[in-house]
């Protein structure tokens, strides 16, 4: 079943057809994706709210991040969630030549694989914003992963129950669904993020991690 909040998702599938922009199932599924970490209290508070429902998500990294507090980093890995890249220092893709971003996308990679054997496929571009000679360096090795639900949980003048309502009327079946665990998106994914496990879990759904 497809419905109208969908036209969006369908417009970038067909204009960026190489980049992921949701799951393609019926089952009942949703894939959870958390942006920006790893960070103290925020992320270890989502490990805590996914554990209560046996969810698994996708952490969206930032290398420096992992340098800073890679306890957390292992934290999540060892819960058994899924890790991709988001660039060593969360820089956007239109306003760097392609020799900086991959570079800072490499650097990303290293600083994963310093602490995780089997390293990732997954990245996701900061902002969304990727240039096309960028990507066609990134595609040959990773899979680029955007998203069918912006929560937009970052957004501080967005009233949290608003926030959660887009959210729910937006998901269904293979949505992947974009969460931050930063401290700009505290005051809403506090909100939210409890209430859309307890709603979509009594519906039956499972959340899953993104192995493509
Ligand atoms: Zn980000």
């Amino acid at each position: 079943m497809e419905t109208k909040n969908n036209a969006m998702t369908w417009l970038f599938e067909i204009l960026f057809p190489r980049y992921a922009w949701r799951i393609k199932t019926s089952d009942k599924k949703i894939y959870l994706t958390f942006d920006d970490g790893p960070i103290p209290e925020v992320t270890e508070w989502v490990l805590d709210e996914l554990k209560k429902y046996n969810a698994k998500a996708t952490f969206f990294v930032i290398g420096e991040n992992i340098k800073r507090n890679s306890e957390i980093f292992q934290k999540v890995l060892t819960e058994g969630h899924h890790v991709g890249n988001h660039t060593q220092n969360h820089i956007r893709g239109w306003s760097k030549d392609t020799d900086t971003y991959l570079a800072n996308f490499q650097e990303c990679q290293k600083s994963i694989l310093e602490l995780k054997p089997s390293s990732t496929n997954l990245f996701r571009p900061p902002y969304g914003q990727i240039r096309r000679l960028q990507a066609n360096e990134i595609l040959k090795t990773h899979k680029v992963l955007m998203w069918s639900v912006l929560t937009r949980d970052y957004d501080v003048d967005l009233n949290a129950q608003q926030c959660l309502n887009n959210a729910i009327d937006r998901t269904e079946p293979g949505s992947i669904v974009l969460f931050h665990d930063s401290l700009k998106a505290q005051k809403n994914l506090y909100y939210v993020l409890p209430r859309f496990l307890e709603h979509f879990s009594k519906k039956g759904y499972e959340f899953c991690t993104i192995e493509l």
